[in-house]
Parts: C-alpha cells; sequence; structure tokens
C-alpha cells in the first residue's frame, strides 16, 4: 500500500502524440499538427479517439468529458488546483512529479495506469475515474489513510448503490466484484519530506474490457456524472484527511467496520510471503492493520504492504 516509488515510462506514446495531446487538454481543436496520418494511427493504438474534422484534430469523447469547472465548484476548490489531461502514464506518477500542494490531476485515460506491486489498471478513454490527489503533508505518514480514503468513496456512493461494501485495505467492491481501487504512494523530497499522493481508479460506465472480476456503476444502473462524482469525492477526502490528522483512525472505525461487514466474521482467502491459506478476519485495528485467526491458532495482525485477500467464494 505504501513504498518508495520509482517512476519510470514503460512502452509511452511518441513525443508528438503526447505533445498533441497537451495541446488537447486546453483546447477543443488543433489545425497546426502537421501531416496527421501517423498521430491518429498511432492515437488509435494507444485507444485515445483523435479525429479528424475540416476544423482539424479533435477528441471524440463517448460521454460528457470531465469538467475542471464542475469539479472545483462541488470539491469547493480553486480551479487552479485542478488538472485534467486527456492522457497519461498514470495520474499517481503526474502528481509524484508536481510540487503543487494539494493538487488534483485527474485523467481520461492511463496508458500506464497501476494497482499494487505494479499490477495494470484498466483506464479505457473518458469511461470511468482515474484521479489521483497529492500533497506534502506536515506530519509523517500514516499508511492507515488509505481507509480513510476508501471509506470517503464508500460514502460518496452508498446511498446510489447496494451491495457496495469496502474490502481490506484498498478496494471498493459491489457484491463480488471490484468497482474501484486506491493506490497511496509517497516519494521522498530533497526536503526531507514526503510528497504523498493517493489515487484512485473507479468504474463508472459500461466497459466491455473490463476484466470479469470487475464492474462499473453503469453496471448497476447507477448513472452519474464523472465529475461530480470527483468533486463530492475530493470534498469528503480534505474534510476526512484533516479529521485523521487531528484525531487519527479511531472515529473512522465504526463505520469502517460497516463498511468492511461482509469479510467481517468470515473464513476469507489470504496471500501473503507464507503462501496462501484461509483465516477468519476478526476485525482491523487502530491503525488500520486486519486481524485474522487461523483455526487452532492465535489471532495475528496484518499489514496491508503485501497481502491479498478475497472472499473464499470469489
Ligand atoms: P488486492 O486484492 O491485493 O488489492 P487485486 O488483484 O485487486 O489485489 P490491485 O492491485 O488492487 O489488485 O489491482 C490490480 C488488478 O485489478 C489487476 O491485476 C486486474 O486484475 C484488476 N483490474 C485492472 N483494471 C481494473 C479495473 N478498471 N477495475 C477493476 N479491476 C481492474
Amino acid at each position: 500500500m505504501y513504498w518508495e516509488t520509482a517512476i519510470s515510462a514503460p512502452e509511452a506514446p511518441t513525443a508528438a502524440l503526447q505533445k498533441l495531446l497537451d495541446v488537447l487538454a486546453d483546447a477543443e481543436c488543433v489545425n497546426d499538427a502537421g501531416e496527421p496520418t501517423a498521430l491518429l494511427q498511432e492515437a488509435e493504438h494507444w485507444g485515445i479517439p483523435l479525429r479528424q474534422t475540416a476544423e482539424g484534430l479533435h477528441l471524440e469523447y463517448p460521454h460528457p468529458p470531465l469538467s475542471r469547472p464542475e469539479i472545483a465548484a462541488v470539491a469547493n476548490l480553486p480551479e487552479a488546483q485542478i488538472r485534467i489531461l486527456p492522457a497519461c502514464a498514470s495520474t499517481n506518477t503526474e502528481m509524484l512529479g508536481s510540487d503543487a500542494n494539494p493538487c488534483i490531476c485527474l485523467a481520461e485515460s492511463q496508458w500506464a495506469g497501476r494497482g499494487r506491486r505494479a499490477r495494470h489498471w484498466s483506464s479505457p478513454f473518458g469511461q470511468h475515474l482515474a484521479m489521483s490527489y497529492g500533497w506534502t503533508p506536515a506530519a509523517s505518514i500514516n499508511p492507515a489513510l488509505t481507509l480513510v480514503a476508501g471509506l470517503g468513496v464508500f460514502q460518496v456512493l452508498q446511498k446510489s448503490i447496494s451491495g457496495l461494501w469496502i474490502k481490506w485495505p484498498n478496494d471498493i467492491w459491489v457484491g463480488g466484484q471490484k468497482l474501484g481501487g486506491l493506490l497511496l504512494e509517497a516519494r521522498r523530497l530533497p526536503s526531507g519530506q514526503s510528497r504523498l499522493v493517493l489515487g484512485l481508479g473507479l468504474n463508472v460506465h459500461d466497459d466491455p474490457t473490463l476484466p470479469d472480476t470487475a464492474t462499473s456503476l453503469a453496471q448497476h444502473q447507477v448513472n452519474l456524472s464523472r465529475s461530480h462524482l470527483a468533486g463530492q469525492i475530493i470534498r469528503r477526502w480534505q474534510a476526512d484527511f484533516a479529521r485523521f490528522d487531528r484525531d487519527g483512525l479511531e472515529p473512522f472505525l465504526p463505520l469502517w467496520n460497516a463498511a468492511a461487514a461482509p469479510m467481517m466474521r468470515q473464513i476469507v482467502q489470504i496471500s501473503d510471503v507464507r503462501g496462501h491459506y484461509s483465516a477468519e478476519v476478526l476485525g482491523i485495528g487502530e491503525d488500520g492493520r486486519l486481524q485474522v485467526q487461523e483455526p487452532d491458532k492465535a489471532p495475528v495482525w496484518l499489514s496491508a504492504g503485501d497481502v491479498s485477500l478475497r472472499p473464499l467464494a470469489s
């Protein structure tokens, strides 16, 4: 859940396409891109719907584009703190490299979106929420922050969708499928402080390219504006992170235990350095660790870093 990150660019669009996408972040249309055939072909390879009309090159959005004014208004933040990109490697990577404090980055698509331990996170153009919140906290980092962040997403969505729950430590599930995930990363600054970035991937629209293990809001007949949703989540995070800084995880525990109810007191499959085994989930502690118990053994505390949990049925 929390580790030092080496920022690397694996396979990426060419500099020419990236430059064009940068321009299209602020302009609806570009008409001086020279000979666009190669750019159009390359964009198609990356799943970016670049189109050419008489006016020039533009992006064809499958749904209303992310809106900076709408996000800022709902989040109650200045627009200047919000960046929206047509595409980037990952919004976490963007925010790890930025110094703005706080700063929020959203992308219509990511070409190297990642989950924990660098697993790929799918972010097709214009379909979902890929958003990162970056800041430089004054105090030391508490990895339990991911739990508070997940709870924020849960609270924003819970009235709209039934069967929503949180799978410790960082996934949002509906029934037996994953709706979204959080990724907390940090970079040590020359000052000795840490740059902290919290990323959220949340599936919004119908998307046949999602893995079978995943679901989206649309699949549950929930139709929400991505911008409104992003604004609500950011607003919630700002208030909850301030409270967490002040009071720690303790005030969030009752709600978190309720949000994680489908796994509480259940036997789950655990994968960690020891391999795969089954244990009963007993609950979480004030430091965000999970207490589990194998049959005929003493309870143990698990830290999020290298542990995966699965409900036995999935
Ligand atoms: P854990 O339970 O340990 O978090 P995980 O398999 O859920 O394990 P993550 O790192 O949270 O792993 O997320 C990456 C995994 O999520 C990928 O390996 C892939 O199977 C799945 N995945 C990729 N894109 C999406 C998406 N948009 N929505 C849901 N799941 C996705």
